[in-house]
């Protein structure tokens, strides 16, 4: 009798440790993502809210200095060149110009310069 006791007694305590374990999985759990903060730091910007971009430009052609055109085989006489054959500047292609780049920071595009964006994992909640 009394060792019947103890074993439903030992049964109930199992019941609530199983409850409470259950509770503790299935109940909200702070999001590991973001540490309960909602947002994460941009991976875009690594949190500085702007980025470099590449922008093109039409420079003027360092071999023909814009000409489109080059002179090859002659010689220098006087700042002339003379006795050369003309030919389309393989550098720029007879444009004269060629297409350079420059870098600008801009405003990061991902988090709109908040360096911070929504987290993906709880939706911005911190809980998952
Ligand atoms: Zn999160
Ligand atoms: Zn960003
Ligand atoms: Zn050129």
């Amino acid at each position: 009798m009394r060792k019947e006791t103890k074993r439903s007694a030992y049964l109930l305590l199992i019941c609530i440790l199983a409850s409470v374990l259950a509770a503790g999985c299935l109940g909200p759990k702070t999001c590991d993502m973001c540490n309960g903060v909602g947002t994460i730091t941009c991976p875009t910007c690594g949190g500085s809210g702007s980025t470099e971009k590449s922008i093109p430009y039409d420079a003027t052609c360092p071999r023909c200095g814009g000409d489109g055109q080059v002179i090859t085989g002659g010689v220098e006489v006087l700042g002339h060149v003379v006795g050369g054959v003309t030919e389309t500047c393989p550098e720029c292609g007879g444009k004269g110009t060629i297409t350079k780049y420059r870098t600008e920071t801009v405003t990061c595009p991902k988090c709109g310069g908040n360096g911070e964006i929504t987290c993906p994992k709880c939706n911005g909640k911190g809980e998952v």
